[in-house]
């Protein structure tokens, strides 16, 4: 079911209980702001997805209320993963869904990285 990304954060959410440990994740990068681990149902042979670990519902939430550092540490964590799985070259699609209309599921921000294949239109119609 898609969220309301309009509405507070919700602690008891999938990827807070990530963060706080309480249930496993494949890890592949960690810093003080950012972590990624491996998609739970991969889209494609490398799904990553990449999430600031401060409480933002969505990129609206994260992009209005996060710190400088916060984002600047997001960005750069985005590119540098991708970089270091050597994802430039053949390409790669990053991806946030944000509320009703994108089918955000979780309300925890989120990038995906899809990559490994020819990733097709970028949307389906
Ligand atoms: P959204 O539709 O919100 O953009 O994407 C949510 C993503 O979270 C989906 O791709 C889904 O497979 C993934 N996901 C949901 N629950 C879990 C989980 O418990 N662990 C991991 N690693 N991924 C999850």
């Amino acid at each position: 079911m898609p969220i309301d990304a309009t509405k507070p954060y919700d602690d008891q959410n999938i990827f807070a209980k990530i963060l706080r440990g309480e249930i496993p994740n494949s890890t592949v990068y960690e810093d003080d702001h950012v972590l990624a681990f491996e998609d739970i149902n991969p889209q494609a042979p490398y799904h990553v997805l990449v999430i600031p670990k401060g409480a933002y519902v969505s990129w609206d939430d994260f992009s209005a209320n996060g710190s400088d550092a916060e984002i600047a540490a997001f960005i750069r964590a985005v590119g540098h993963i991708a970089r270091e799985a050597g994802l430039t070259e053949p390409g790669y699609r990053l991806l946030a869904n944000i509320g009703m209309d994108a089918h955000q599921e979780v309300p925890h921000l989120h990038v995906h990285i899809f990559a490994g294949r020819p990733l097709g239109p970028m949307l389906v119609r």
